[in-house]
């Protein structure tokens, strides 16, 4: 930990000096600005935020959903550890001055799948039982009897795993980011612009509003912007903004309380209060910075699969549309976390999550807040989430639905 205390003589004199930058104070940047200042509570820390009402971000347009349904070890043990953060989120964050509600609403996730695809859930829900998840199998005949309004004549089985969940991810961010204050983060609300490295490290980032931040350690967390921000230190990173809509909606008649449903379709949707949440993901949306809503979508192409799936749909209402940006990392849709050891070795990344950040946060901030401050993980291995993939060209995908 020493050497990123000790400061940098090749620094420019009138920057900022902090020893770790992170940029992006969405709730990956602002739960690795936490988990740094928990590592080592000397740390200082910056977050580069440049828009502190979050009209963008990811984060706050996010449905909440937590649940350790993959298939993937890492993803399964970063889910366990994030539930469970997230459960007891109000103790851990709250500040003298603030408590930190998120909301939790243990609800349960229900993945549904035709049966030429029940031997693969099967195996899914074997490996997650291995790894300490609580997954229920549920054959067609138990999914009538425990979900009475679902259709299920075409379904082969579902898996069922109740401890998961939802929370509010505006509560999430704002936990994370005045604990990280507390704890004594700077979040300066502009935008890296620039940066400056030698051959083997990068030195300091310059902002939009002409102030330069040098640090010891920069990481970046900037979500769906993390492509051009990886740019400015001259990496690639194949993370591409994909618009994704959610919709509340309610049924024409009673459904009753729903887990998180998942289909292969990428339909997803929940109870919200008196009604639903959700929508279906477009994975071949077309790639860009779009936020615009495009009011027809809902009845297209969430309409008929909702309604498909639960009859009492055929006479839903939605009440209201958003958009926000998945940022699909298009290599694996996994996310990518580690340093650039082939490059600039005290940049690291922390993106990519490809529509599972807000769940992933609590675990891959805390992951890479020890991977730079210890130089390795102390607690889940990430390393086969590293960018070395990346540069091999070698995709680590999830088995199971997205
Ligand atoms: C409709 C929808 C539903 C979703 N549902 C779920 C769900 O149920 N569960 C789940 O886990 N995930 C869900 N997600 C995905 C989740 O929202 C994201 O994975 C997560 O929010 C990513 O967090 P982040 O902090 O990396 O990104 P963001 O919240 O986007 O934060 C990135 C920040 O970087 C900042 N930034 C950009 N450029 C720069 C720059 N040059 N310099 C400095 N800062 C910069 C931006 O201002 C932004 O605030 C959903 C997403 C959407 C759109």
């Amino acid at each position: 930990m020493a050497n990123f205390i000790a400061r940098d003589i090749t620094m420019p004199n009138t920057a900022k000096h902090y020893d770790v930058a992170v940029i992006g104070g969405g709730i990956v940047g602002s739960a690795t600005a936490y988990f740094l200042l928990k590592e080592d509570p000397q740390l200082r820390v910056c977050v580069i935020e440049p828009d502190p009402a979050y009209e963008f971000a990811s984060s706050l347009r996010s449905s909440g959903g937590c649940r350790v349904q993959f298939t993937g070890e890492e993803n399964i043990a970063m889910s366990l550890f994030s539930i469970d953060f997230i459960e007891h989120f109000q103790e851990t964050m709250s500040t003298e001055t603030q408590a930190a509600h998120v909301d939790w609403v243990q609800g349960g996730y229900l993945f549904i799948v035709p049966p030429e695809h029940a031997a693969q859930l099967e195996r899914n829900v074997a490996f997650q039982r291995s790894h300490g998840c609580a997954v229920d199998l549920l054959s067609r005949a138990e999914l009538k009897e425990r979900f009475p309004a679902m259709h299920v004549d075409d379904l082969g089985v579902g898996a069922h795993s109740p401890l998961d969940g939802w929370c509010d991810p505006y509560g999430l961010l704002w936990g994370f980011r005045r604990k990280a204050v507390d704890l004594g983060a700077d979040y300066i609300a502009a935008r890296a612009a620039a940066a400056e490295a030698d051959t083997v490290k990068a030195r300091s980032i310059v902002l939009d509003n002409g102030e330069t931040v040098a640090a010891q350690a920069f990481v970046n967390a900037a979500g769906a912007w993390s492509a051009p921000v990886a740019e400015l230190f001259g990496m690639k990173l194949p993370i591409s903004p994909v618009r994704r809509y959610e919709h509340y909606f309610t049924p024409g008649s009673h459904v009753g309380p729903l887990p998180y449903v998942k289909d292969m379709s990428r339909l997803a949707f929940r109870s919200e209060g008196n009604g639903y949440s959700g929508g279906l993901v477009d994975g071949h949306a077309a790639r860009g910075y779009c936020f615009e809503v495009d009011h027809d979508y809902f009845e297209n192409i969430v309409w008929p699969a909702v309604a498909h799936r639960f009859p009492a749909f055929e006479a839903a209402k939605c009440h209201r549309t958003w958009s926000g940006l998945y940022e699909v990392n298009e290599l694996d849709g996994n996310p990518v976390i580690g340093a650039w050891s082939s490059g600039l070795s005290n940049l690291y990344t922390v993106a990519g999550f490809s529509g599972h950040g807000m769940m992933h946060a609590p675990a891959a901030g805390r992951g890479i807040a020890e991977l730079v401050v210890h130089g390795s993980y102390r607690t889940i291995d990430l390393s086969r989430l590293g960018y070395r993939r990346v540069e091999d060209n070698a995709p680590y995908p999830e088995q199971g639905i997205l």
